[in-house]
């Protein structure tokens, strides 16, 4: 083959093939490569200008794609400018987009096949290291995040992930619209919210918020507040039902506690049942769960009490609502349940989030969506230490989902 066939092979526009050598024990080929005679419109690779001026020639070699089974490097011959802004800096190389052995065609490459694998297995493909792997990856991750345009966000959704005992918390911040990540933040505490607001967002930014939708955690009430004064928050009704189940799983256990024999071996293992929506259970269960309510009359009002409460994100009046929710709760009266007692002051505390639903029908099922993803990715990749990486890659797994999503309507 001649020098103009690998030129054409490799394909890097405007870049020629000068030079190659192929190493059959080694089984590698090696090219050398530089600028076609006519491309000479040299970039700063500080500030993006042009330059004219070029101080000196250097080499550098790269990792490129393979060629069947011929692992090839690519030697690149690159200037060094004056820059009028920076003065003496390297030219800016489209195919060297970092200061790492690899062309930017082997990176993308890299980064691909990190969209559906863990790095170890595309660390085993490429015979690169896994911290290799990642670090590729994350500069793939950046230069995409580069690229795309910037969504404004008028619905935001804020929810925590526990990450386990050393690291606690993550604030997560989202874009309900889009149903994207945001921006996650250490710990859940005010000042971890106040930071997302006042660093990432402008104050025009910040006034184009109409709601929020998060959990009735005080601490991200008060930051919304003070930093979108004007925006509705919207306490998640996930979040709500899942206070519901939780007093229902209460009930359920004092009921076993209290009662021996026949009633204990009953409520045994009927918890998923009891937390699962009746709309949700065959009818071998419901005549499970119909059979130990016939016995036990305080299971049954729990039960029926967490399942009517659903229905109060039906009303599209605030007033509706409010009078559907006082009837919930006088309905407590005299049942001696005390985990839905203490549910019931909950509610009433933050009636006004629950009835902004009426106004601001935000997205529910979003928030969880972003989180389980954000969680499933964790349990693949064993830790992220880096949460910027960790980010970049909930970003692009839900960017993905959404372009397939339109592949698929198009189609
Ligand atoms: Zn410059």
């Amino acid at each position: 083959m001649r020098e103009r066939e690998f030129t054409k092979i490799l394909d890097w526009p405007g870049y020629v093939v000068y030079r190659h050598e192929i190493d059959e024990r080694t089984r590698t080929l090696k090219l050398w490569v530089r600028r076609k005679r006519g491309n000479k419109v040299l970039i700063c690779a500080g500030c993006g200008g042009r330059c004219s001026q070029i101080e000196e020639t250097r080499e550098r070699e790269v990792r490129d794609l393979p060629w069947r089974k011929y692992q090839t490097v690519v030697v690149v011959e690159f200037y060094r400018v004056r820059c009028p802004n920076c003065g003496l800096k390297v030219e800016k190389v489209p195919q060297l987009p970092s200061k790492a052995p690899f062309s930017k065609d082997f990176e993308d490459a890299v980064g691909l096949a990190c969209e559906s694998a863990a790095a170890r297995q595309v660390a085993r493909q490429f015979r690169l290291a896994a911290s290799t792997v990642r670090a590729i990856d994350l500069r793939y991750l950046e230069r995409w995040a580069r690229s795309r345009k910037k969504s404004v966000l008028r619905q935001m959704g804020v929810d925590e992930i526990y990450l386990g005992k050393t690291q606690k918390f993550l604030t997560v911040v989202s874009n309900l619209e889009t149903g994207e990540p945001l921006w996650f933040g250490k710990d859940r505490k005010e000042a971890t919210l106040d930071g997302f607001f006042r660093d990432e967002l402008s104050a025009m930014q910040r006034s184009r918020i109409t709601a929020a939708c998060a959990d009735m955690w005080e601490p991200f009430t008060k930051s919304i507040l003070q930093w979108a004064p004007q925006c509705r928050i919207v306490f998640d009704k996930f979040h709500v039902m899942q206070h519901a189940n939780r007093a229902v799983d209460e009930v359920r256990r004092a009921e076993f506690f209290r009662k021996g024999g026949r009633m204990r071996g009953l409520v045994k293992g009927k918890r998923w049942l009891l937390l699962t929506r009746w709309v949700h259970l065959d009818s071998r269960k419901r005549q499970l769960l119909n059979e130990l309510f016939r016995l036990n009359r305080k299971m049954m009002k729990a039960y029926l009490l967490k399942e009517s409460l659903d229905l109060l994100w039906t009303y599209r009046y605030e007033g509706a609502a409010l009078r559907y929710l006082n009837q919930w709760i006088d309905q407590l009266r005299w049942q001696r349940l005390k985990p839905f007692q203490r549910l019931a002051g909950m509610l009433l505390r933050h009636q006004e989030g629950l009835l902004n639903y009426c106004r601001m029908p935000v997205r529910f099922g979003v928030v969880e969506a972003v989180n389980g993803n954000i969680k499933a990715l964790l349990r693949r990749g064993r830790g992220y230490r880096n949460f910027r990486y960790l980010l970049l890659k909930a970003q692009r797994f839900a960017a993905l989902k959404t372009e397939f999503l339109v592949l698929q309507k198009a189609a």
